[in-house]
């Protein structure tokens, strides 16, 4: 029989180790990382998706994954959107609130500000696909972890092989250390043309920046004049 004192501890125990397995999921490590069956798990969930063979099937795999802590912070998880084929791809850092309602990219305030940018260089969303580098919303909206950037790339890396866009357009810092594969900041790295597999690639500020700093919008107005002659070189 267990005493009123000891019945106390367990329950104290039991919550402590609640607690405990929380927080390994929210850095993700769920349950307990010395259980085979668990470590199994967290492999195959950490394994790259392999060849999808369409769009569709990709959102698919996307709105079910649950590879990293952000998919227990979303609504829903948010696919890239835009009808093929297209040879300009937008990239962004991830859903907002708005994004993360609606299940789509780019929707919010900051999405309304990148339609206005994508027909100053007379184009319109129907003509270039848009997506993130994380398809789930992180909490508060702060910027990804690299753990979380990492356990999605393979969603972009897909999203790219399937559109093979000749061009690619980040948005603000995340996205473009993300394809860059370097530390370096957007100031630094706006406006050129760089190269990333064989791809023509221009940074630019992201819109939720501009719209904070609204004295950047001639730098993005300039990169977005680049955006536009590189489109219509590929055009030719
Ligand atoms: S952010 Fe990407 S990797 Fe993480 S759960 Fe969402 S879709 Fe999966």
């Amino acid at each position: 029989m267990v005493a009123g004192s000891d019945q106390a501890n367990i329950g104290q125990f039991v919550e402590q180790l609640k607690e405990f397995l929380e927080f390994q999921k929210d850095r993700g490590r769920p349950f307990l990382p010395w259980s085979k069956k668990n470590r199994e798990t967290s492999e195959s969930s950490n394994r790259h998706p392999g060849p999808i063979e369409s769009l569709q099937a990709l959102s698919r795999v996307i709105l079910g994954c649950q590879k990293c802590r952000l998919f227990r912070h979303r609504r829903q998880a948010v696919p890239g959107e835009g009808s093929l084929p297209v040879c300009l791809m937008f990239i962004g850092e991830g859903p907002g609130f708005e994004e993360d309602q609606q299940g789509r990219p780019f929707v919010g305030p900051a999405g309304q500000l990148l339609t206005k940018m994508i027909k100053a260089i007379d184009l319109n969303r129907e003509e270039v696909y848009i997506t993130n580098v994380v398809k789930c919303r992180p909490p508060e909206n702060r910027p990804p972890l690299e753990d979380e950037v990492e356990a999605c790339r393979p969603f972009l890396e897909e999203e790219i092989r399937l559109i093979n866009p000749q061009l690619l357009v980040t948005l603000g810092s995340c996205a473009t250390q993300t394809m860059t594969r370097t530390q370096k900041k957007i100031s630094d790295l706006r406006g050129r043309l760089l190269k990333v597999n064989g791809r023509r690639l221009i940074a630019t500020y992201h819109p939720a920046y501009l719209l904070r700093n609204p004295g950047a919008k001639r730098e993005a107005w300039e990169d977005l004049k680049r955006v536009r002659r590189e489109y219509d070189e590929l055009e030719k």
